[in-house]
């Protein structure tokens, strides 16, 4: 597919942010290119796939406008709804709540995304990488050809090493990036609850981040785990730490010993939330480009796909001349931007104690179940912020 020599609205990138701010931006009138330098949309997974259902993430962020195919996705992208998520802190006295939601088929699910976009009116090319954007120029390169394109606006999202937010001086400083390694397995024959999500914390297993075991139905999970390299023991791989938490988790051990590795995956993503800045006179970024990710649990996909919304809006509604495309950056502000920065807070708290297993068991005896949900979701509630103040006093 050759694309056009000119667009109101070039989207790099077609997960579920920029999937979902080409949609937007093309139901409201906008001639929309959407590329992805991946061959085939989704393909390969960077996620474990876990999705709270739209009531949850409405609860939880009630400022948000939730985006349509947030709130409904056909059955067939769905791997395993779940009812229950467990944490489990270092000396593995569980607390469970319940929890609705549904573990993906992040390939299926993004292919959905991208389908949606190109019925709104978006046009789709895959195997493109951008490989230059200056002003309003736009480099691609690709199966397709190589091409110089014009936009009236730029929606850079193209994840957590985002080229856009580098060529447009939107990216965190290198030295002030935060982020977390994860590195996922995609196991058959494990021994699991069907419908629970489990999370596992502790030092020896998971420097700074917690490991996880999300059931994909019939005998399969995704185990994975998320760590900060600076806290990781000198010498020792995110592999290994996987690795040894399946062979010598004493909880998850057993649960996964006869388990048959089927897929790696391994990514990064953004822990510090959002530059100062999350747009220009001529191009935005969003989703992990732009650090919207819940600082507290690594969740990005809804707030991806909500300031993907927002970004397909005001791009279209820019390119009519209507607003600045600046008005983008308050616009999300407004519906999640105090929630990202909580989390923010809240996993800056955690660090501090994440570095000892007795604080890490005297932090999830205090923390109720309830308020490790709401944690999860960018809210801080004052207790659980005093008692976390007073343990990283405590250590000193
Ligand atoms: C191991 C792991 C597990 C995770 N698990 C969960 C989870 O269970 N639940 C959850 O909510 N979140 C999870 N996340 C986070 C979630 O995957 C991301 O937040 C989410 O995918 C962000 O969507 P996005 O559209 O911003 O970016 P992405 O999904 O990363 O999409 C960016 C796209 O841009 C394309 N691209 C990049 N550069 C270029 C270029 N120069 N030209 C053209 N295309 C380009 C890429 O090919 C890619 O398709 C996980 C992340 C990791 C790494």
């Amino acid at each position: 597919m050759i694309p056009k020599a000119s667009y109101d609205v070039i989207v790099v990138g077609a997960g579920p942010a920029g999937s979902t701010a080409a949609f937007y931006a093309a139901r409201n009138g906008a001639s929309v290119l959407l590329l992805d330098k991946k061959r085939e949309i989704g393909n390969p997974i960077q996620c474990a796939g876990f999705l709270p259902d739209a009531s949850e993430v409405k609860a939880l962020l009630p400022d948000a406008k939730l985006p349509d195919f947030l709130e409904k996705y056909p059955d067939s992208c769905v791997l395993q709804q779940i009812k229950t998520q467990r944490i489990i802190p270092p000396n593995c006295s569980v607390k469970e709540f319940s929890v609705r939601g549904a573990v993906l088929d992040r390939r299926r699910y993004d292919q959905f995304l991208a389908e949606q976009a190109v019925k709104a009116g978006a046009e789709l090319v895959v195997k493109t990488r951008v490989t230059k954007i200056e002003g309003t120029k736009v480099d691609i390169s690709g199966f397709f050809g190589k091409h110089t394109l014009n936009a009236k606006a730029i929606i850079g999202a193209d994840g957590p090493n985002s080229f856009v937010a580098k060529s447009k001086g939107l990216s965190w400083k290198p030295e002030a990036k935060e982020t977390s390694v994860a590195i996922e397995y995609q196991l058959r024959n494990v021994d699991i609850d069907p419908d629970a999500l489990e999370m596992y914390f502790g030092k020896y297993f998971v420097p700074g981040g917690y490991a996880w075991i999300f059931p994909e139905g019939e005998g399969r999970a995704n185990v994975g785990i998320g760590i900060r390299s600076g806290m990781a023991e000198k010498g020792v791989s995110a592999k290994e730490y996987l690795n040894r938490f399946i062979r010598d988790h004493p909880l998850a051990g057993p649960k996964l010993k006869n388990s048959i590795i089927m897929n790696v995956i391994a990514g990064i993503i953004p822990v510090n939330g959002a530059p100062k800045k999350t747009a220009t006179e001529d191009s935005l970024i969003v989703g992990d480009a732009a650090g919207h990710v819940i600082a507290t649990n690594g969740g990005g996909i809804p707030p991806a796909m909500i300031a993907g919304k927002v970004a397909g809006e005001t791009a279209a509604e820019c390119a009519a001349g209507k607003c600045k495309l600046e008005d983008y950056d308050h616009r999300w502000r407004e519906q999640f931007g105090s929630a990202l920065e909580t989390s923010v807070q809240a996993r800056q708290l955690m660090d501090g104690i994440m570095a000892s297993d007795t604080l890490m068991n005297a932090a999830f005896k205090f923390i109720s179940p309830e308020q490790i949900k709401v944690m999860q979701c960018g809210k801080l509630p004052g207790a659980v912020k005093l008692g976390l103040q007073a343990l990283n006093r405590g250590k000193k």
